[in-house]
């Protein structure tokens, strides 16, 4: 949430992973768009690694081709690019052998000497979540991270596979760095509509008088796609959807509905609001995680005229697998504020469609004036937080319809990006790259937050865990999931939203 240009020091930021698929798609473009915006220092070098044979030469000519296909701002102009390239180096390295981080070292040190500056280095870990621990200890072993004030390591999704494990991480990142050079990725953050429900919240005085229990009767937290796992099995099928998008995206999402203001927006101030609400959540008993959850697997179907194949048919799955690609649960948040009112979150691949979604429905009105004909058409106010790939706040409230008797109407009163702002949104990567950068963690999971929302799911993973579904796959493709999905909600008198309709997938 960087708020001035020129604060940026000398940088050298060195990709692990630098040739596999998320630098290609995200850092890349990312580091790309904040030199076109003018971001960047001049004093700046990226050095990507990985155990692949390349030039400097021929990793650049790698990035352009990944920046032409996956830059929000298009294909790269010459002249731009001839400027970004110098910046770009290629270092062959394998994490596991302790030289390479001298030879890292060595190019840094070059790098200062030729800046008559010392530089500040993010080590940005863009590798398989096994590789975190020996390249952080190699990192610490080989002295390079040693300065707190110009060191930092950013550590991608996943953090940990459980409680235990990301205990086990942290316990060891904690070892070697201090805790504010420790940037935890969950690039739902840097998205700039989920940046705005903070903005929303806490620079308005309309709604804090009416968010709390007394005015809302139940949130709803969707985050749908409609792709499948494709070729991802290998990752997905440990995982699962509880784990790769309930533990950290939509909690985190949840977090920022239900937070106290906090005193300012330091970072540490917002991720000790942020963590209290999940130290608030009421916890399951198994017992509970039957009422409260539902999990589902994607069976084969259609969607837009393709045939698609079921999540245990997809490329190198398990035929039996028991891992969910959908998963329901309903939270709630034993404090003041929310005691009483439910979040619904629900997650899940092969979708109707791709959309993020929170909805707060507010309660009726307590005493209904209008002829009783009018109450039809009565709807209770709703706020609508589009977040993907719309991206808009829409609060609906009721009017007259025009005309001569006394009917009424949904309307909608919509703030949408599109329509407010002429310039392009930048990509959360974006955002969370330049915020490094310029050692800002209000948008980085804290270590304690990552573990207070691995223990909030433990109960609801160990109790799945012991149960293996009988009933997998049951929902099909191109719809909202399984029935039983449904149930979970209609048992308190709701029902899921239907997401606002984009052009846009
Ligand atoms: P990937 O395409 O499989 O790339 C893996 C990278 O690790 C490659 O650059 C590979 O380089 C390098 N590597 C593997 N073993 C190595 C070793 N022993 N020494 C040095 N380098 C090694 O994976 P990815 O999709 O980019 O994902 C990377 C991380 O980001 C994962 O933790 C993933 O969960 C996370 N993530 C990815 C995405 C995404 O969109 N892809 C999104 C969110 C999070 P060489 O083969 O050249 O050695």
């Amino acid at each position: 949430m960087s708020t001035a240009k020129s604060t940026i020091e000398p940088t050298v930021f060195v990709i692990f992973g630098g040739t596999g698929d998320l630098n290609a798609r995200k850092l890349a473009p990312a580091l790309y768009n904040l030199f076109l915006d003018g971001w960047l220092p001049e004093q700046f070098a990226i050095i990507g690694t990985g155990r692949t044979s390349l030039t400097d030469e021929a990793f650049r000519e790698k990035l352009l081709a990944d920046i032409n296909q996956f830059s929000r701002t298009g294909k790269a102009e010459k002249e731009t690019w001839a400027k970004f390239m110098p910046h770009i180096h290629y270092q062959v390295a394998d994490v596991k052998n302790a030289a390479s981080y001298t030879e890292f070292g060595r190019r840094i040190t070059e790098f200062e000497q030729e800046w008559k500056a010392p530089a500040n280095v993010i080590y940005y870990l863009a590798v398989a979540p096994e590789f975190f621990p020996i390249i952080a200890t190699n990192i610490a072993q080989s002295k390079l991270g040693a300065d707190p004030e110009r060191i930092r390591i950013v550590i991608e999704k996943p953090f940990g596979h459980d409680l235990a494990s990301a205990k086990e991480l942290n316990h060891l990142l904690g070892q070697h760095f201090n805790e504010r050079q420790i940037y935890r990725i969950d690039h739902y953050l840097g998205k700039e509509t989920v940046q705005n429900i903070m903005a929303f919240r806490f620079a308005n005085t309309l709604m804090e008088p009416l968010w709390n229990r007394n005015y809302i009767e139940h949130v709803q937290i969707s985050v749908t796609e409609q792709l499948g796992v494709g070729d991802r099995s290998g990752y997905y099928d440990g995982a699962g959807a509880l784990r790769d998008m309930i533990q950290n995206h939509l909690l985190q999402l949840l977090c920022l509905v239900a937070m106290e203001p906090p005193v300012n927006f330091t970072a540490d101030e917002v991720r000790n609001r942020k963590v209290d609400v999940l130290r608030a959540m009421r916890r399951f008993t198994p017992e509970e995680v039957r009422e409260s959850t539902v999990r589902g697997q994607y069976g084969s179907g259609w969607i837009e005229g393709k045939k698609v194949p079921g999540y245990r048919e997809e490329k190198d799955a398990n035929p039996k697998s028991n891992t969910e690609t959908f998963a329901a649960v309903k939270f709630f948040v034993d404090n003041w504020r929310w005691q009483g009112v439910p979040f619904y979150l629900r997650t899940g691949k092969r979708l109707h469609r791709s959309a993020s979604v929170i909805t707060i429905q507010f309660k009726d009105v307590p005493h209904f004036i209008f002829p009783p004909e009018t109450a039809e058409s009565q709807h209770q106010n709703r706020l609508i937080i589009s977040i993907q790939p719309e991206m808009s706040i829409r609060l609906q409230v009721q009017a007259k319809r025009p005309g001569l008797d006394m009917m009424l109407n949904t309307v909608d009163m919509v703030f949408d990006y599109d329509g407010t702002y002429t310039t392009q949104a930048p990509e959360a990567y974006e955002t969370l790259l330049l915020d490094t950068m310029m050692g800002d963690q209000t948008l980085f999971m804290r270590g304690d937050q990552v573990e207070a929302a691995w223990d909030l799911v433990m109960p609801i993973l160990n109790s799945w865990q012991q149960r293996t579904s009988q009933n997998f796959p049951n929902y099909s493709a191109d719809s909202w999931g399984p029935e039983v999905a449904e149930a979970l909600i209609a048992r308190d008198g709701f029902h899921w939203f239907t997401l606002p309709l984009s052009p846009k997938k």
